[in-house]
């Protein structure tokens, strides 16, 4: 059966009118809150641009900061009783849990992800056409010369781990994701390629 995302985003949406008394949304067995993408963008680059010389090391954390947010947060979406009731019914093989995944990262608003190849065991390629990265980047400074979606590159490698890395939590960055293409840089979309961490 193919992913329904509308059914995914509808669930999201009634879901998320539940608040705790901090506006915590506890939804698909994890907690959420709105936040501003601006400010976040804001956070990240600012980070880099601080760091000046040392900018590489600034990607490499944000990058696996991202990757074990996106790691622990679909673990915990992939055991709740909305993806054992909403989800699962669609998947037909196991490796349909990424694109599960990808449906339920766009209904939490992370980008529109859109699997474009998928190598059981070896390689994802995830698309985005509307990485809130590449727009907040664009917006704020000039065209980039490498990719600037760290959270969807982590997301990427982190997606991979959960299918094929060690049972959680051992299996985080298993995998690693580069960003060939970015829109930051001028590309038409941003492509993420998520495979193996070298030993
Ligand atoms: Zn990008």
């Amino acid at each position: 059966m193919a992913i329904d995302g509308n059914k995914i985003i509808h669930a999201v949406m009634e879901g998320s009118r539940i608040r705790e008394s901090k506006g915590i949304i506890p939804l698909f067995g994890v907690y959420l809150s709105i936040f501003s993408t601006h400010y976040y963008n804001k956070l990240s680059f600012e980070f880099e641009n601080m760091l000046k010389e040392r900018k590489s090391e600034a990607e490499t954390l944000l990058v696996r900061a991202a990757q074990e947010c996106g790691y622990a947060t679909f673990q915990g979406v992939r055991n709740s009783w909305e993806w054992e009731e909403i989800v699962k019914p669609m998947l037909d093989r196991e490796e349909d849990q990424i694109e599960g995944f990808s449906a339920v990262a766009f209904a939490f608003g992370w980008g529109d992800l859109k699997v474009s190849k998928l190598i059981p065991g070896e390689t994802l390629v995830i698309r985005a056409k509307g990485s809130y990265e590449a727009s907040g980047f664009l917006e704020k400074y000039q065209k980039a010369d490498s990719g600037k979606c760290y959270m969807l590159r982590g997301v990427t490698g982190a997606l991979m781990d959960l299918l094929y890395g060690e049972d959680y939590p051992d299996g985080c960055f298993t995998f690693s994701a580069d960003e060939r293409f970015c829109r930051a840089k001028g590309d038409a979309y941003c492509e993420f390629i998520a495979q193996k961490s070298p030993d």
